[in-house]
């Protein structure tokens, strides 16, 4: 597995980061001992790089997962605090559930423009506070808008900001209020400020169709790009990432255990049911209900075809097939 030294931070991560959002409750809730073997399989095969969130809520499955691992494995956490005292509660629930003195990367999440950097100054003070104090050795932004990428280029933290995370894929799934060659010129500038850049949605949420190779090599042909959180829903997923980063081919039988496998479309929690994806659906397979629990977009999984046409327009991003 290739290494990167991530920009300026002298921290050398694997290429390949393992996403652990669909593990958690608030996505796929998969069973701990297959989520943690999830994380070992990738771990054994050289990759050094976790990524995690309080909101992921999977703290325990790493936890399980790197009982036995000897080395050091770079964990990469974030908050979407407002304030001081919620960046701060964040952080200590942080270190307290990995049992860390230290989580190597932490970034203030969901930057969407300058406006809201300014706002968060407090809560950016906290994560340089603990960086001051040793307890995070990298601190940075994610972010899903062009506005958002364009603020941390202006910020006058810039110095201070050393990591950024953002939706990067093909179809520009994701990525919110500006187009792919926007994002990357921003990217580029921000590579040449030495920010170490990390993409995620690399595969869309499962919205890019054809090989898996093409949406993976998109991203990994762009020289300011340093690494890729994938959200590997099996271990077959994993073997085929591990195979396209480690430039081989993918056995056909391994291709054709993951195009057996079942998939729907999901509606994530975070949903507006701002009913945007309702009207564009060609076989009318989704609607707006659930006064139980707050309405949500809902999927007739016997009408949806998988075609693709609700992803990318939701607003929020909150619909993925797995
Ligand atoms: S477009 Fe997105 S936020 Fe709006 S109803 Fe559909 S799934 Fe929900
Ligand atoms: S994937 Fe296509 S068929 Fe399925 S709900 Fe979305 S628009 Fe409709």
């Amino acid at each position: 597995m290739k290494t990167v030294k991530l920009g300026k931070t002298g921290i050398v991560v694997s290429e390949l980061c393992i996403g652990t959002s669909l593990f958690g409750r608030q996505r796929l809730h998969l069973p701990e001992d297959r989520a943690s073997a999830i994380i070992g399989s990738a771990l054994d095969a050289g990759v050094n790089f976790i990524d995690t969130a309080k909101h992921h809520q999977t703290y325990t499955v790493i936890q399980h997962a790197l009982k036995k691992v000897q080395k050091d494995i770079v964990i990469m956490s974030r908050s979407s605090g407002e304030d001081y005292e919620q960046m701060e509660k964040d952080l200590y629930d942080g270190l307290r559930a990995l049992k860390r003195d230290a989580v190597d990367i932490f970034l203030m999440h969901g930057v969407t423009n300058e406006d809201d950097i300014a706002s968060r100054a407090w809560a950016w003070r906290a994560i340089r506070d603990f960086k001051e104090a040793g307890a995070i050795k990298a601190a940075g932004v994610s972010t899903w808008t062009v506005p958002g990428l364009e603020a941390t280029l202006m910020s006058t933290d810039i110095a201070d900001i050393e990591v950024v995370f953002v939706p990067f894929n093909r179809i520009g799934f994701g990525l919110h209020e500006g187009s792919l060659d926007e994002a990357s010129d921003a990217l580029a500038k921000l590579d040449d400020n030495g920010i170490g850049i990390i993409a995620t949605s690399v595969l869309g949420a499962g919205f890019i169709t054809g090989p898996m190779e093409e949406a993976i090599d998109f991203v990994r042909n762009k020289p300011y790009i340093d690494a890729m959180r994938l959200n590997l829903r099996s271990l077959e997923h994993l073997q085929a990432a591990l195979h396209i980063l480690n430039d081989e081919s993918i056995p056909d039988e391994l291709r054709q255990a993951i195009d057996a496998e079942a998939r729907r479309l999901w509606v994530f929690a975070w949903c507006t049911a701002c009913g945007e994806c309702v009207g564009v659906c060609p076989e009318k397979a989704l609607s707006i209900g659930g006064w139980w629990s707050g309405k949500t977009a809902k999927v007739d999984d016997a009408k949806c075809t998988l075609c693709g046409e609700c992803g990318p327009i939701c607003p929020v991003s909150c619909l993925h097939v797995f």
